[in-house]
């Protein structure tokens, strides 16, 4: 999986915002952002709809990741859903699917669906989103071991999965994604990081995101709805952050000292 990827929630909602939305996108694949974060959720399809509509024609450069609903990841209905997806991203296949959060349906039939879903080639890879530690323990319990994603809300100041999840993750190689790594936009006026960005020629954005992809194995998934931001992103990839960068953060942003339950959006 490419290192840094793009988001799409919120996007295919706004008409007046489609055309941005599509330069974006394409724009982000020329620079190499390869890899696409989509949801059934987000605007009710409208994101996969205009990641349709704006890189069909380049479909084969893509890494594809979409979810499902955990109500549709069940016996039946998610092959469905599966199905829905790929009709409105206008492919034959998802490059990896995600049990978007965990909902009552038995982790072991979403196992088993997951996998007929692989054997029957209509998605390349399965993984799951927002599953802490005991949950994805449960999973690989539940015969889940070919699980190749966690994607959680993970940036400078959400570091509660670094004191168990990251590490436990980490040690069976299953790849990150850090979903949220600006924050949602709210951390790029904080005191600290525009200090540290200010000092080494970067925006606070690029900062965040290049603090979020430090690790092996963790892949970010900021979403841009315009160009500028898009530039900006994929110029965060080629960041190196120094030592005194990295402590300046750290002391801003502590990391936990005891394990908190992992938090969504
Ligand atoms: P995010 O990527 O942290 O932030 C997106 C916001 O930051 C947008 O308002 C965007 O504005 C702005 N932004 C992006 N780059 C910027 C830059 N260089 N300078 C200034 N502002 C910038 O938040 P997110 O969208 O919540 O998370 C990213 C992706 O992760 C989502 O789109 C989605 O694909 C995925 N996600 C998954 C889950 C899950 O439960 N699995 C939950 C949340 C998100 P513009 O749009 O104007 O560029």
């Amino acid at each position: 999986m490419p290192a840094l990827g793009l988001g799409s929630w919120k996007m295919g909602e706004r008409a007046s915002a489609r055309s941005h939305e599509m330069a974006a996108l394409r724009l982000g694949v020329e620079l190499g952002m390869t890899l696409i974060d989509t949801a059934e959720m987000y605007g009710d399809g409208a994101a996969e709809s205009l990641i349709g509509d704006a890189l069909a024609d380049v479909r084969d450069e893509l890494f594809i990741v979409s979810k499902a609903y955990p109500q549709n990841a069940s016996r039946g209905r998610l092959t469905r859903a599966c199905e829905a997806s790929m009709g409105r991203l206008r492919t034959d296949r998802i490059d990896l699917y995600l049990m978007h959060w965990r909902g009552s349906v038995p982790l072991a039939e979403t196992v088993e669906e997951m996998e007929a879903l692989k054997a029957a080639g209509k998605i390349r890879h399965w993984g799951v989103s927002n599953l802490d530690t005991e949950d994805m323990i449960e999973l690989i319990e539940a015969g889940g071991g070919e699980c190749a994603a966690d994607q959680i809300l993970y940036n400078l100041s959400r570091r509660g999965p670094e004191h168990e999840l990251l590490p436990w993750l980490a040690a069976r190689s299953i790849p990150v994604m850090a979903y949220s790594p600006v924050e949602q936009g709210r951390l790029l006026t904080h005191p600290a990081l525009v200090t540290v960005a200010d000092r080494i020629g970067a925006t606070p954005a690029q900062v965040a995101i290049a603090w979020a992809m430090r690790r092996e194995g963790v892949i970010a998934i900021p979403k841009a709805g315009s160009a500028e931001h898009v530039r900006e992103n994929r110029a965060a990839a080629d960041l190196t952050l120094s030592t005194g960068d990295f402590a300046a953060l750290d002391a801003a942003f502590p990391s936990p000292r005891r394990r908190i339950p992992l938090e969504m959006l």
